[in-house]
């Protein structure tokens, strides 16, 4: 190796990020030890949501309080890990830092989430939340749609562009959950033109992030008031505890 080739390997050292440490593999935006960390909620899951069941209730007779509000036509919900150390960097760094590759990364791991039968066998279609419009100026990109742009080519699903956000929303980020669920209420449209193809359709919803359940809710019940037959989610990172509420 040249003196040059030396100093650009050191001023240039591919850094993981999630934990920002050197990676030995100039390719891989996440190290082994992070990938080995990115991993599934612990079970038992609600069966429905996804939620990990803690300690909050016996096997028989158990209610979840999580989707127990939901609409019916909004038939689960995944994750492909917990909003941890290293998820919530990644998230970050794909949402905040321009790191439009981590769409892939997110996408790998959605497709080893293993999906109720139902849906597997249904989901033909993918959409995604969508973002507000002064984000995307800023930005340039929705981070929801860049992931599930990824998963959809790896899964051989079709991504259809079917929810925009109804103009004069903002953003959820700064809002407590009653806050949350106020303003995204009606907070989403459908994009006509895709009326058609998700007629009858049971729809996967992707999202980086599911906090509340509140944008998954008025997303599904958009979807479902256009037309689709129902709607499951699938998200790379679950927010539990304390974090649901930054
Ligand atoms: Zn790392
Ligand atoms: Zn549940």
């Amino acid at each position: 190796m040249g003196l040059l080739d030396g100093l650009l390997t050191l001023v240039l050292a591919p850094r993981c990020l999630g934990c920002g440490d050197a990676t030995r593999d100039p390719a891989a935006l996440v190290c082994g030890r992070c990938r080995s960390l990115i991993r599934p909620p612990p079970p038992p899951l609600c069966p429905r949501c996804g939620m990990p069941r803690l300690r909050t209730g016996r096997a028989a007779g158990f209610r979840c309080q999580e989707c127990m509000e939901w609409p019916a036509g909004l038939r689960s919900a995944r994750s492909a890990c917990l909003l941890h150390h290293p998820a919530d960097a990644l998230v970050h760094q794909l949402k905040y830092r321009g790191w439009r590759g981590l769409g892939t990364f997110m996408a790998e791991r959605l497709d080893t989430v293993p999906l109720p039968a139902d849906v597997a066998a249904e989901t033909r279609l993918v959409a995604s939340v969508p973002t507000t419009e002064a984000r995307l100026r800023e930005r340039g990109y929705n981070q929801a749609e860049v992931v599930a742009r990824a998963y959809a080519a790896t899964t051989g699903r079709t991504l259809v562009p079917a929810l925009r956000r109804a103009p004069g929303t903002s953003s959820q980020t700064t809002l407590q959950p009653v806050a949350r669920m106020a303003n995204v209420a009606g907070a989403f449209r459908l994009v006509e033109t895709t009326k058609n193809e998700i007629a009858g359709e049971h729809l996967l919803l992707v999202d980086d992030v599911l906090t509340t359940g509140a944008t998954v809710v008025a997303c599904a019940e958009t979807l479902m008031a256009a037309g689709a037959r129902c709607v499951s989610v699938l998200t790379f990172a679950r927010a539990v505890g304390r974090r649901r509420t930054n």
